[in-house]
């Protein structure tokens, strides 16, 4: 494995989120939700003798995505016709762009899981229209024409993606700045955003690339990680027994997880591009570029590092907090409510990520279990040394289950942190004296056996003791046991 290097370049595509689509004024609507057929024009059919309008909103929000990737946005960019045919492509040819794209050389910078940011660049990101859907039944093949014409942004990386963990961070990173933009939900299931892995492996002694494979149509960030695995280790396998790696199309079957062959390529695809002669030349001037980037949002790189200096938060809780956005609103939304920041941010990252992986939930729906405003007070029971910090890890989850309010739970179940030391006093002679050889050997010189005591008294209290009036008290008495 040592001997080989994984060379990764990803493509994405995301849909933009106007009103209307690319080339008309035909309204976008929900995948999902929509009636199939119910959003179709002239234009999105492709009907003869219609003609293309550029959406400038389109325009615009590809441009935000470019300068958010450090993009150069040049003055003259150009719409080309790509021609294929396929049954959900009705004009026999899509509107997309070929040499003159809206947005080149880029870069974006990832924060890998040692702790080390590397930058992956970015080699276009061009603006072209979106094809409609094909659902397969046993004899018939559907058709639904809603996402024909809709805008779509592909976003191509140069190869300098190194693994699947890489992948997967770098694909997460783009979801977030898109969101941030407001220019994408990032939602996978609905096929808003789209992945696409070239993969290709390169021995030690290698001069140059070797032949790639290309994972097309990945739908959540789970399969692109499996699938680039996957293939990693078929094309180190391939060539080390000799077969070596065929160009090809590939599908990733979620099933047998596994790649599969769709269709070998022996030489380059043939799309017959020229520039699209209904719609004329766009230029960009440099004012509208600098209007554009004057709008932008703070971007997850920004929050982050506003977050590490406004609120001390380290470099790795920032950024976990900051990746996804409606994890940074709901963090702000409790601080907002009076939540002190490293408390809050400590019960979201140690306790509600947790959660969230046992009940299968994604982060963002952290809100619909415990409100930011219930976290805040939550943080604030810690804070004021109402409860403990082990409480505080049986409170949260009866929250999360019950969606109940942190100070009535508290009170309901009797979690409030014992701090009165006539109480703790008599939890450590109750302890001390269920404990006679663990006290014995410690009178003796075991100073080890502090905490397993600590332990027992906390247990007197149902673990609900402050912590540093047990062991002021404890402490105390131990010591006045050596000395008798
Ligand atoms: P095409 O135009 O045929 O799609 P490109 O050369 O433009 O091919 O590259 C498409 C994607 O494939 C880019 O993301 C690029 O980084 C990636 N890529 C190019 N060569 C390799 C390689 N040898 N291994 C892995 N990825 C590659
Ligand atoms: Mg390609």
């Amino acid at each position: 494995m040592s001997d080989w290097k994984p060379i990764i370049g990803l493509e994405i595509h995301a849909e933009l989120l106007t009103k209307s689509k690319m080339f008309s004024d035909c309204p976008v609507v929900d995948s999902v939700t929509a009636a199939p057929n119910s959003a179709v024009d002239p234009v999105s059919l492709g009907l003869p003798g219609t003609l293309p309008v550029i959406n400038m909103q389109a325009v615009e929000y590809a441009m935000m995505v470019g300068l958010a990737l450090n993009c150069e946005i040049p003055p003259v960019n150009q719409f080309a016709r790509k021609s294929y045919f396929y049954p959900d492509l009705p004009k026999g040819y899509q509107i997309s762009q070929y040499d003159r794209p809206l947005c080149i050389n880029g870069w974006v910078d990832i924060e890998l899981s040692n702790g080390e940011t590397k930058r992956i660049r970015i080699r276009r990101a061009h603006l072209e229209e979106d094809t409609g859907k094909l659902t397969h039944m046993n004899d018939d093949s559907l058709v639904d024409y809603n996402r024909a014409g809709v805008p779509l942004l592909e976003i191509v990386t140069e190869p300098d993606i190194h693994s699947a963990e890489e992948a997967e961070i770098y694909a997460r990173k783009l979801r977030s700045i898109l969101q941030y933009l407001g220019v994408n939900s990032g939602d996978m299931s609905k096929g808003v955003l789209r992945l696409e892995a070239n993969v290709s492996v390169m021995h030690k002694d290698d001069t140059g690339f070797r032949t790639r494979t290309e994972v097309k149509n990945l739908n959540s960030i789970r399969s692109l990680y499996r699938s680039i695995d996957y293939e990693i280790a078929r094309q180190i396998k391939a060539w080390e027994n000799g077969d070596g790696v065929r160009q090809a199309t590939m599908g990733w079957d979620e099933n047998r997880q596994r790649t599969v062959v769709q269709r070998y390529k022996e030489s380059a695809d043939e799309y017959r591009y020229f520039p699209e002669p209904d719609l004329p030349i766009l230029e960009i001037s440099r004012e509208w570029v600098e209007q554009v980037r004057g709008k932008l949002p703070e971007l997850p790189d920004a929050k982050r590092e506003r977050f590490m200096t406004e609120m001390g938060l380290s470099h790795y809780d920032a950024n976990i907090i900051t990746i996804e956005q409606a994890v940074a609103h709901y963090y702000e939304d409790a601080l907002a409510t009076g939540g002190q920041a490293k408390t809050t941010a400590n019960l979201l990252i140690g306790n509600l990520f947790g959660l969230c992986n046992r009940d299968g939930l994604e982060r963002e729906d952290i809100p619909t279990r415990i409100s930011a405003e219930n976290l805040a007070r939550l943080a604030k029971l810690v804070d004021a040394g109402t409860i403990n910090k082990n409480t505080a890890a049986t409170l949260v989850v009866e929250m999360w289950d019950t969606g109940g309010d942190p100070e009535r739970i508290v009170q309901e179940k009797g979690m409030a942190q014992v701090s009165d030391t006539a109480e703790v006093s008599a939890a450590v002679d109750e302890a001390l004296a269920a404990a006679g050889d663990l006290v014995a050997r410690y009178a003796a010189g075991e100073d080890k056996l502090f905490g397993p005591i600590m332990g027992k008294v906390m247990g007197a209290l149902k673990g609900r003791g402050n912590p540093q009036v047990v062991k002021e008290l404890l402490a105390q008495k131990l010591e006045a046991l050596r000395n008798q």
